[in-house]
C-alpha cells in the first residue's frame, strides 16, 4: 500500500506551491523524506507528482540538476581517496548558498514537517556509491578519512584523521632527549651554535621511533606523547617506558610493526616493542597517568662513609615525608611550588670507596637527583642531608615504570 504523503487539505495547497516552483522527482520526495520506509526520496517524488497530476520539469527549480551530479561527485571523491588508505570514510559537501535560501524558501511554502536537507541527501547518495564501489566502510563517528565534495567548483578536500601507534621505549644511551628539540638559537633554521641541524641534540626517541614509521606511513609529520619523560642523561631501562607515536596525514595506515622494531633496533640507541595501533583517546589516558617509578642511581659523596651510615640515612629517607620544591635546574620553565612525596623503597646495592649504587622506588613526580643532593636545601630531607656530606648524581636510569599495578 502506497504511504499517505500529506493531509487531505494540504493538497491544494502544495499543487500550487510546486505549479511555482517546479521540482525534480528527488526534490519532491525528500519533502516527504520522513514518510514511510524503504523507498527512495526520486520515489516519493513520482508518487507525489503523479497524485497531485504534474510533471518534473526539465530544470528543477530548487537543486538545478544537481541530484544528477551525484555519481560524478561520488567519482570525484573515489579520485580523491585512491591515494589514501583507509576502513573507514565519511562524505560530506558544500554547497551553493542560493540554493540552501531557496530551500529554505520552499519549506516555508510547502508548510511541512517531513521534509529531509539536500545536503543529507548528497552526502548520503555520493556515500553509498563510493561504499559499494570501494572496500571501505561509511562511518560517522571517527572517520579516518572526510571528503568533502565542493558541488560548485567539483572539487573534494580530504580531511584525514592521524594515526595513532603505542608501544614501549627503552632508551640504551644517555645524551638523547626524548622528544625532538629545537635550537634555542635559531628554532629550527639552522644555525653556527647547532651545526646547520636546527636541533639541540643530534636526534632522540621521538625521531628514532618515527623513522621507519613515516617511511611506511607516507605521513606530513609526527608528534609523540609519553607517559612522562626520564632526563636527557638517564637511560630508560627495563619494560620501557609507554608512548604514542602519532603521525598526521598518513597515506598507509597499516604498518609492518616488526619492521618498524627491527629498524629502531638497529640504531643500538633505543629499542621498542609491544607496538600496536592506538588512539587519541589512549594519549589523553596516558598522560593523565601517574604510577611509581624504580631507579638506579650511582652517587658521590663528598667523602668516604661507612655502608652502615649509608644504610642508616636510607632507611631514614624512606621514614620520611619528602619535601621538595621546584628543582633549580627546571624553574626557569615551571612555577616554582612545593610538592610532597614518599620514598617506598631503597636499598644500597654497592659502596666502593666514595661511589655508592642505590636503588630506589619512589611516587610520581619524585625528583630524584634533588633528592640525593639536597638542592641546596630545596628538597629536605635529602641524602646529603642525613649523612652531613655532600651527595652528587653520577648516573641515573629508571629500571621500571610501574604502570601495571595502578590500574591492574
Ligand atoms: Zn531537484
Ligand atoms: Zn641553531
Amino acid at each position: 500500500m502506497e504511504p499517505k504523503l500529506w493531509e487531505k487539505d494540504e493538497g491544494t495547497r502544495l499543487r500550487k506551491v510546486l505549479r511555482a516552483k517546479p521540482l525534480c522527482r528527488s526534490c519532491t520526495g525528500r519533502l516527504f523524506a520522513r514518510v514511510g520506509t524503504g523507498l527512495t526520496n526520486a520515489e516519493r517524488g513520482s508518487m507525489a507528482l503523479a497524485r497531485l497530476k504534474l510533471r518534473s520539469p526539465n530544470v528543477c527549480w530548487l537543486c538545478q540538476g544537481l541530484v544528477d551530479e551525484v555519481p560524478k561527485f561520488a567519482d570525484l571523491v573515489m579520485a580523491a581517496l585512491s591515494d589514501w588508505q583507509s576502513e573507514t570514510f565519511l562524505v560530506g559537501c558544500r554547497l551553493d548558498p542560493d540554493l540552501l535560501d531557496r530551500e529554505e524558501i520552499l519549506w516555508a511554502e510547502a508548510g511541512l514537517r517531513t521534509y529531509e536537507p539536500i545536503k543529507a541527501e548528497v552526502n548520503r547518495e555520493v556515500g553509498k556509491i563510493v561504499e559499494a564501489q570501494l572496500d571501505r566502510r561509511a562511518e560517522f563517528s571517527n572517520p579516518e578519512v572526510t571528503a568533502v565534495v565542493d558541488t560548485l567548483l567539483d572539487h573534494v578536500d580530504l580531511q584525514v584523521s592521524p594515526l595513532f601507534i603505542y608501544g614501549r621505549y627503552r632508551k640504551l644511551v644517555r645524551g638523547i632527549p626524548q622528544t625532538k628539540w629545537l635550537c634555542r638559537t635559531c628554532r629550527g633554521i639552522g644555525c653556527e651554535r647547532c651545526g646547520n641541524t636546527g636541533k639541540m641534540y643530534e636526534t632522540s626517541v621521538e625521531e628514532i621511533v618515527a623513522e621507519e614509521a613515516m617511511r611506511q606511513a607516507r605521513g606530513d609529520g609526527h608528534s609523540f606523547h609519553g607517559m612522562g619523560r626520564e632526563d636527557i642523561d638517564a637511560r630508560m631501562l627495563g619494560r620501557g617506558r609507554p608512548f604514542i607515536l602519532e603521525i598526521t596525514r598518513p597515506h598507509t595506515r597499516t604498518l609492518d610493526y616488526k619492521a618498524i622494531a627491527r629498524h629502531v633496533g638497529r640504531t643500538g640507541m633505543v629499542e621498542v616493542d609491544a607496538l600496536r595501533p592506538s588512539s587519541r583517546d589512549e594519549v589523553v589516558g596516558l598522560k593523565g597517568r601517574v604510577c611509581d617509578k624504580s631507579y638506579r642511581m650511582l652517587v658521590r659523596l663528598s667523602r668516604k662513609t661507612s655502608l652502615q651510615k649509608v644504610n642508616e640515612a636510607v632507611e631514614a629517607l624512606k621514614a620520611s615525608k619528602i619535601v621538595q620544591r621546584t628543582p633549580a635546574r627546571v624553574a626557569h620553565r615551571r612555577a616554582d611550588k612545593e610538592r610532597v612525596r614518599q620514598v617506598l623503597q631503597a636499598e644500597t646495592t654497592a659502596l666502593r670507596d666514595d661511589v655508592l649504587e642505590l636503588r630506589v622506588r619512589a611516587e610520581a613526580g619524585t625528583y630524584l637527583k634533588e633528592l640525593i643532593s639536597g638542592d641546596e636545601g630545596r628538597t629536605r630531607p635529602s641524602l646529603a642531608e642525613v649523612l652531613g656530606t655532600s651527595a652528587e648524581v653520577l648516573e641515573l636510569d629508571v629500571l621500571e615504570i610501574h604502570d601495571e599495578e595502578i590500574h591492574g
